[in-house]
């Protein structure tokens, strides 16, 4: 499904301002973009990266050396963006960038984990000693609406499952001032749901299932209104063929701070709008 082999493939390596604050800070995430994806998310906005039409092929050792080169920028840690497919290569690529061998200086970022949730248990458990913060979708309640807008119907029950290991290997929510006054996330869970358009309900079953997390306080969840239609999406899907209004939005924050997940961050009106997408230009890789 990913329509990636056993070479790393990527499209963009740089920092990237518009995380989460603290994964992004001042400074900037070290962002590293993997060509290819699991789903196939109808509203992709990043449909030329996620269905590998766009990515360079590059050696372990190369990806090791874009690691340390982020580093170098002063990235305020390694942001690994859809790299489920490539684990045991960036596995190695770490193995080496954490080594005296390899460099003088190395790697000793923060491991930001960036993934749709659609993960096995058995690849997040594998990641243990490699990652530190999982910065993770929880996109539907629904099997019927993961099965329309992202052909994956187990999305739901495989994402839930995901989040439980997620939080096990890494923890409560951790932070140090990354030596520059900054409050940096080191440790810990962020969850993020995009609300698409019409369908507050079943982002509403997504707050229902993450408040009853026993460990909801101990997690963040960011609750996003940047949906951005497609141009060519009213063709197939005209019911998602506009943006979030305001409304909508409110009422699933609301309802979210209701349940008690008070530990959230929530995007300013007009979000949509901005640009989030990065040129996906080679630049770094
Ligand atoms: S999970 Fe994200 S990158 Fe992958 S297809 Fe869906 S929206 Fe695109």
């Amino acid at each position: 499904m990913c329509g990636e082999g056993d070479a790393v493939r990527l499209a963009r390596a740089a920092l990237h301002f518009w995380e989460e604050p603290p994964i992004s800070g001042e400074a900037g995430s070290g962002t590293v973009f993997f060509s290819g994806c699991p789903l196939r998310c109808v509203y992709c906005q990043n449909k030329d990266i996620a269905r590998g039409e766009i990515g360079r092929e590059i050696s372990i050792e190369r990806l090791a050396c874009i690691f340390l080169e982020q580093q170098e920028r002063g990235a305020l840690n390694i942001n690994l963006v859809t790299p489920t497919h490539f684990v045991p290569q960036i596995k190695a690529a770490l193995d080496l960038a954490r080594s005296y061998e390899f460099s003088s200086t190395p790697l000793a970022l923060p491991i930001v984990y960036n993934t749709s949730g659609y993960e096995t248990v058995e690849a997040i458990t594998s990641l243990a000693g490699y990652v530190d913060v999982f910065l993770t979708d929880f996109k539907y309640a629904s099997p019927e609406l993961a099965r329309r807008y992202s052909a994956a119907p187990d999305y739901p029950e495989t994402a839930a499952k995901a989040l439980d290991a997620m939080f096990e290997l890494v923890g409560p929510l951790a932070y140090d001032e990354a030596g520059r006054g900054e409050e940096r996330l080191t440790r810990g869970v962020i969850v993020r749901h995009l609300l698409l358009p019409g369908c507050l309900d079943d982002s509403k079953r997504v707050m229902e299932s993450l408040a009853a997390k026993p460990y909801v306080d101990d997690i963040i969840v960011s609750i996003m209104n940047q949906f951005t239609p497609a141009p060519d999406i009213a063709r197939d899907y005209p019911e998602i063929a506009r943006g979030v209004n305001d409304g909508e939005y409110d009422e699933l924050i609301d309802y979210a701070l209701e349940l008690g997940i008070v530990n959230s961050f929530m995007q300013e009106g007009g979000a949509a709008s901005e640009s989030f997408i990065p040129a996906f230009d080679y630049e770094g890789v």
